[in-house]
């Protein structure tokens, strides 16, 4: 069946890996972006997911172009690394932001129409960093764990509805998120990763994909961890 689907930060890396996915399966994918130009093949509204007026009016534009939203891939998000020590107020606020109020402003805006529908896919891309911990990301391990706590929350509220709530936990994926990351972290990274490797955006695509199909119909307050094994044994 061919479904209206959202994804955010979808012009790049694992949105873009997202979204790819989504449309392969045979779905309308819209997606937004916030810099530069976006890829082809995709209805594509510029948005700033921290704008929650840019936020509404990327919603109502999607709905216009291919009905309301049914999956959303809530996936934009940005690091500022810092220790809290020196980190300034700003930049914890910004990642908190962008993370995880975004991702709940943007819900309340795909929610009514889903609970209308009975019927609705909300995935949320987190970091297994919000469990396992990460220095230098007191902000970004916070607003991912923000984000598990609130999409099981609301799984609760909305599974009458036939309407899941699930989270992604990416460990390393090769994106220009990663890029700065130093050899000496990247190294150290690897080390715990059971899999020896980093991921591919596809990779955590495949999840994405997984949870918005109609196979995954009884997954929901879940945590998918894609992370090749990160942290296992330590
Ligand atoms: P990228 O840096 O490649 O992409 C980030 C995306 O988020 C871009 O599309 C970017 O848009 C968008 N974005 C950032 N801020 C905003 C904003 N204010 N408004 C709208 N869009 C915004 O990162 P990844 O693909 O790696 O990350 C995708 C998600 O996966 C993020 O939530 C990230 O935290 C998470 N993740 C990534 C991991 C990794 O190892 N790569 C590991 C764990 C989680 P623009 O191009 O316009 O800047």
């Amino acid at each position: 069946m061919s479904r209206s689907v959202l994804v955010t930060g979808g012009n790049r890396g694992i949105g873009l890996a997202s979204a790819r996915a989504l449309a392969a399966e045979g779905n309308k994918v819209a997606i937004t972006y916030r810099t530069g130009e976006p890829p082809a093949g995709f209805y594509a509204v510029r948005c700033d997911v921290t704008d929650t007026a840019q936020l509404k009016a990327a919603v109502e534009e999607v709905t216009v172009q291919q009905g309301a939203v049914e999956i959303l891939v809530s996936n934009a998000g940005i690091t500022r690394d810092q220790l809290l020590i020196g980190m300034p107020e700003e930049d914890f606020r910004a990642v908190m932001t962008t993370n995880f109020e975004a991702a709940v402003a943007l819900t309340r805006q795909v929610l009514p129409a889903m609970i209308k529908a009975r019927w609705g896919r909300l995935i949320y891309m987190s970091s297994i960093n919000s469990m396992s911990g990460a220095p230098g990301q007191t902000n970004y391990a916070s607003a991912k764990a923000a984000l598990i706590g609130f999409a099981r929350s609301l799984a609760i509220e909305v599974g009458r509805r036939n309407i899941t709530a699930n989270v992604v936990a990416p460990g390393m994926i090769e994106t220009d998120m990663v890029e700065h990351v130093t050899d000496v972290r990247r190294q150290a990274a690897l080390a715990r990763t059971a899999l020896a490797r980093t991921g591919t955006p596809e990779e955590v695509a495949a999840a994405v994909r997984f949870l918005a199909a109609d196979d995954a119909s009884y997954v929901t307050a879940g945590v998918i961890p894609v992370t090749g094994g990160l942290g296992a044994g330590h």
